[in-house]
C-alpha cells in the first residue's frame, strides 16, 4: 500500500499503552505505587523500534521487550489515534480494510481506550468522527456499523434485542460470514451514540443477566464505508481480558471461558506473528475470532494492536508485553 506512511508498512503494528494510576491505587499518604513500567528507562532504537523496560518494584527483577511504539500515562487516546490510526482512514474510503485491537488484562484500560469516557472520546468515536467527516467531502459515500461480541466462540449481535445469537457460516471460499448480522446506517455522531450506547448496555447484561461479563468476551465494532463502487472496513476490537490462568483460581464455567479466551488470543497472536514474518501459511482457521477477521488481517489490510497495561502490576505487564512482543516482526 503505497499511500500509507512507512510506519504502517508492517501488516500489524504492536504498541504499548500504560494507563494512569487510579485514585484507588494511590495510598492514604497520597503516595503512588512505583510504576513497574518505567517508560523513562525505555528507549527508541534504530528505525521505529522501541525497547520497553519493565521493572518489579518489590524484587527488582526486570525485563526488556521490543515493540513498535509506546504511549505513557500522560498520553491521551487522541494522540494514539493521530499517530497510529488516522492515516488509514483515507485508505478505508478507497476500499482498504483495517483493524485496531485493545489487548491486555482486565482493568488495564482496554474499554477506556476503545470506548473512551466522559470528556475523553476513545478510538471508536474518534474513528467514526474521522470517517464521517471524510465521507462528507466525498460524493456517494455512506457509513454503516455493526456491533457484536464473541463469547465462548459464539457470536451475539449487540444491535439486536437481547443480543441475538448469529451463526457464523462457512462460505464456498472457506471464509466465515456472519449471515444476518445487523448494519445500522450512521449519518451523524448523535446517530452513532444512540446506536452504540444501546449496544454497550446490551453487552453488559447479555446472556447471563449478570453484570461484568464484558471482560470475558471480545467486542467488535465494525465500520463499513461504501464509497461509490468500493467498500472498506475498519474493525475496532475490545478483546477479552488475557488473564493468566495459572494465577487465577478459576473453576467450572470460568475455567471454560478462560480456556476459550486464551485459545483465541493465542490464535490471534499466531496469525499476527505469521503475517509480520511473511510466513507462507497464516493460521486463520484456529479460532472464530481470526476466521471472522480474515478479510481484515493480512493482504492489503493494516492492523494495530494496543497492548494496555496497569502501571502497578509487574506480573501482568510481563504476561501482556511478552505475548504482544512475540507477535511482532523479528
Ligand atoms: P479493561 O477494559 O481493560 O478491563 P477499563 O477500560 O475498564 O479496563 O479500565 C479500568 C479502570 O481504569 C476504569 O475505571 C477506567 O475508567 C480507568 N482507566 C483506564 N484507562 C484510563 C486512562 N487512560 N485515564 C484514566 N482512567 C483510566
Ligand atoms: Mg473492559
Amino acid at each position: 500500500a503505497k499511500h500509507l506512511p512507512s510506519s504502517y508498512q508492517s501488516p500489524v503494528r504492536v504498541v504499548l499503552r500504560v494507563r494512569p494510576f487510579l485514585p484507588s491505587e494511590i495510598d492514604a499518604n497520597g503516595e503512588r505505587s512505583i510504576p513497574c513500567v518505567n517508560l523513562l528507562d525505555s528507549f527508541r532504537g534504530v528505525g521505529e523500534e522501541v525497547t520497553v523496560h519493565l521493572k518489579d518494584q518489590w524484587t527488582s527483577r526486570s525485563e526488556c521487550y521490543k515493540l513498535d511504539s509506546f504511549f505513557g500515562q500522560g498520553d491521551r487516546v487522541g494522540q494514539i489515534f493521530q499517530q497510529e490510526v488516522s492515516a488509514v482512514i483515507p485508505g478505508v474510503l478507497r476500499g482498504l480494510n483495517a483493524t485496531v485491537f485493545a489487548y491486555g488484562a482486565t482493568g488495564s484500560g482496554k474499554t477506556y481506550t476503545m470506548q473512551g469516557a466522559e470528556g475523553e472520546p476513545g478510538m471508536i468515536p474518534l474513528a467514526i468522527s474521522a470517517v464521517l467527516s471524510s465521507c462528507e467531502n466525498t460524493e456517494d459515500c455512506s457509513v454503516e456499523i455493526s456491533f457484536f461480541e464473541i463469547y465462548m466462540d459464539r457470536c451475539y449481535d449487540l444491535l439486536e434485542p437481547k443480543a441475538k445469537e448469529i451463526i457464523a457460516m462457512d462460505d464456498k471460499d472457506g471464509r466465515v460470514r456472519l449471515k444476518g448480522l445487523s448494519w445500522a446506517p450512521i449519518r451523524s455522531m448523535d446517530e452513532f451514540h444512540e446506536v452504540f450506547d444501546t449496544g454497550v448496555q446490551r453487552r453488559k447484561v447479555a446472556r447471563t443477566g449478570l453484570n461484568d461479563v464484558s471482560s470475558r468476551s471480545h467486542a467488535v465494532l465494525a465500520i463499513a464505508v461504501t464509497n461509490g463502487a468500493v467498500k472498506g472496513k475498519l474493525n475496532l476490537i475490545d478483546l477479552a481480558g488475557n488473564e493468566d490462568n495459572r494465577r487465577t483460581c478459576n473453576e467450572g464455567i470460568r475455567l471454560q471461558e478462560s480456556a476459550k479466551i486464551n485459545q483465541s488470543l493465542f490464535a490471534l497472536s499466531n496469525v499476527i506473528y505469521a503475517l509480520n514474518n511473511n510466513q507462507p501459511r497464516i493460521p486463520y482457521r484456529e479460532s472464530k475470532l481470526t476466521r471472522i477477521l480474515q478479510d481484515s488481517l493480512g493482504g492489503t489490510s493494516r492492523a494495530l494492536m494496543i497492548a494496555c497495561l496497569n502501571p502497578a502490576s509487574y506480573q501482568e505487564a510481563v504476561h501482556t508485553v511478552s505475548l504482544a512482543a512475540r507477535s511482532r516482526k523479528i
